[in-house]
């Protein structure tokens, strides 16, 4: 069954979208079956995998809104090895839609039921922000990534979502918990970056990812070329960074599956 993990921050430019897609590839690319849905109108992640978000046919607002299944909107054909389903402007009008539907919370969930055994992983790109397409993910996911930039505010913005992760964990979905927090265009040459840094760990303790993703101009060309690093560049810093972070991602998933299994066993 696969685990579903979205990746979220409140904050732009931090980083989200490039993890998401790059994470996708590096699983893809150690024979995991992943699928990417994109849940920000902006489509970044969608474009940033190689498919036009103009001419998209069947995307994530007619999977929200019940108007096709996630079996119908994915698309398989993608460079990166993973399969996707996309988004655009249309997803801006879902978050209105779906105030009116049923369990609004949780069509996200329900509609992936039917493709959870399908996957090792689901990972869920979202905007910067918290709306009803958030807590859509949140409510669905085991896990959330948090990326964020060593930087001074970015401590401040991560116990406003620590606060939000609590309560969606009380009230809608008690799976959720952080996967992890990742270090993202960490420049070690800053004290102020080395600061946060140590900040973070001594808060957050191995919630922390080992894997950092280095700034690297790998990583904000390959977009343009519709394609994930790994394909782009294979032996970019930033290429070989998400790799390591996909490694570290299964060790954990492993880990906890044992951890789970001697649970059941004790009990
Ligand atoms: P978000 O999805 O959180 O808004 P993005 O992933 O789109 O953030 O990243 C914001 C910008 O920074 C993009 O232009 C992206 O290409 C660039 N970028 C992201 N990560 C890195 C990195 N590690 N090194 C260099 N540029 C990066
Ligand atoms: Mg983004």
């Amino acid at each position: 069954m696969a685990k579903i993990l979205t990746i979220t921050n409140q904050k732009g430019g931090v980083g989200k979208t490039t993890t998401c897609v790059n994470l996708a590839a590096s699983l893809a690319a150690t024979k995991k079956r992943v699928l990417m849905i994109d849940l920000d109108p902006q489509g970044n992640a969608t474009m940033g995998s190689g498919i036009d978000k103009h001419t998209l046919k069947l995307s994530a607002y007619d999977v929200l809104t019940d108007q096709a299944s996630a079996a119908e909107a994915r698309l398989t054909e993608v460079p990166g090895g993973y399969h996707v389903i996309g988004a655009n402007g249309d997803l801006t009008a879902a978050e209105v839609e779906l105030l009116s539907l049923p369990r609004r919370e949780f069509r996200l969930k329900m509609a992936l039921l039917e493709v959870m055994d399908e996957y090792d992983y689901i990972l869920l790109d979202n905007p910067p922000s918290l709306n009803l397409l958030t807590v859509n993910a949140l409510a669905c996911s085991s896990g959330v990534i948090i990326p964020m930039q060593c930087e001074y505010y970015a401590l401040e913005g991560i116990s406003a979502l620590v606060g939000t992760i609590n309560k969606i964990n009380q009230r809608l979905n008690p799976e959720l918990k952080i996967e992890g927090i990742l270090r993202t265009m960490f420049d070690p040459r800053m004290s102020l970056t080395r600061d946060v840094s140590n900040h973070l760990v001594d808060y957050f303790g191995d919630q922390v990812y080992r894997t950092v993703i280095p700034r690297n101009v790998r990583l904000a060309e390959a977009p343009s070329h519709g394609l994930p690093a790994l394909m782009y560049d294979k032996s970019s810093r930033g290429a070989l960074a998400y790799l390591a972070l996909a490694g570290e991602l299964i060790r954990k998933t492993a880990q906890g599956k044992v951890a789970q299994a001697a649970d059941a066993a004790a009990a």
